[in-house]
C-alpha cells in the first residue's frame, strides 16, 4: 500500500535512499542528500526512474534522523531531493532536522506550492533550488505535467520572500533550444530575477524516462541572452 502523502508520519517509509556525503549539491556546505520516493512529473531526461516510480521508500523520516544524529559536527547541511520532496508533508521532519542544527536545502519542481509556502513561512528551509523545466508552451511536452501555473506561483513567491534560492534548467538540445532558453531568461527578468541562472547539461546514463540519448546538436552559448549570468553545470 502506498503512503498517504498528505498525512505521512515520521515512521512512514517515504525516503528512497540517503547519500551520506556531498560537497557539490548544497552551495558552501558539506551535506547529505535525502531522496524522497515518487514524483508528480515524468521528465523525458530523468535518470532517477527507480525513485520516480517507487510506490514506497526504504527508509522513514525517523531513520533519516537517526542517521543525522551520527553526523552532527561532521556535516552542516541536508538536501531534500527526490523524486519530488514536496509531495510529502515535510514539516515534522524539517522541525527535527532544525533541532539538530542543520541547514536545509530543498530541490523542487515547484508544483506543490502550498507545501513550499508552509515550509518557508515556518522558516524551515534555508535554500531552494527551483527547477524551471521549460517555457509554458513546452512544459507539458517535457514534464508530462500540466502544473506550470503552480510552478509559476512558486517562482513568484520565492521572488517575494527572503529565502535564498536559485533557478535551474536541465537542457537537452532536442527538447530545449536557444530560443526556449532565452524565453525563460526573459520571463525571469520580467519577474525581477537577477541572480545566476544555472543550466544543467543532460546526463546520458543510458536509462531515462523518455529513452532519450545525447543529442547530435549542442546549445550555442553565443546565442543566449547576456541579460542574466548563465552558468553551465
Ligand atoms: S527530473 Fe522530473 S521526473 Fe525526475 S525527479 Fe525531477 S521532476 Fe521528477
Amino acid at each position: 500500500m502506498s503512503i498517504d502523502k498528505e498525512s505521512n508520519s515520521l515512521n512512514d517509509r517515504i525516503v528512497y535512499d540517503i547519500t551520506k556525503f556531498t560537497h557539490l549539491d548544497y552551495p558552501n556546505h558539506l551535506a547529505c542528500i535525502v531522496w524522497f520516493a515518487g514524483c508528480n512529473m515524468r521528465c523525458d531526461y530523468c535518470y532517477n526512474k527507480e525513485i520516480v516510480f517507487a510506490k514506497n521508500g526504504n527508509y522513514s523520516s525517523n531513520d533519516v534522523l537517526d542517521f543525522l544524529n551520527t553526523r552532527v559536527g561532521l556535516i552542516d547541511g541536508v538536501v531534500l531531493s527526490g523524486g519530488e520532496a514536496t509531495s510529502y508533508d515535510l514539516v515534522p521532519l524539517c522541525k527535527e532536522i532544525k533541532k539538530l542544527g542543520f541547514k536545509i536545502k530543498l530541490d523542487t519542481n515547484g508544483t506543490n506550492f502550498a507545501n513550499l509556502q508552509t515550509l518557508c513561512e515556518l522558516d524551515l528551509i534555508d535554500y531552494v533550488a527551483l527547477d524551471y523545466k521549460a517555457p509554458a508552451y513546452k512544459y507539458q511536452q517535457i514534464t508530462k505535467s500540466t502544473k506550470f501555473n503552480e510552478f509559476s506561483t512558486s517562482l513568484l513567491y520565492l521572488m517575494l520572500c527572503k529565502i535564498d534560492f536559485e533557478v535551474r534548467t536541465t537542457v537537452h538540445p532536442d527538447l530545449l533550444d536557444e530560443d526556449d532558453i532565452n524565453f525563460i531568461i526573459n520571463d525571469l527578468l520580467s519577474r525581477g530575477y537577477n541572480k545566476k541562472y544555472y543550466l544543467q547539461k543532460f546526463l546520458d546514463t543510458g536509462d531515462n524516462i523518455g529513452n532519450i540519448h545525447l543529442s547530435s546538436k549542442s546549445i550555442d552559448e553565443s546565442l543566449l541572452s547576456k541579460e542574466l549570468e548563465v552558468v553551465f553545470r
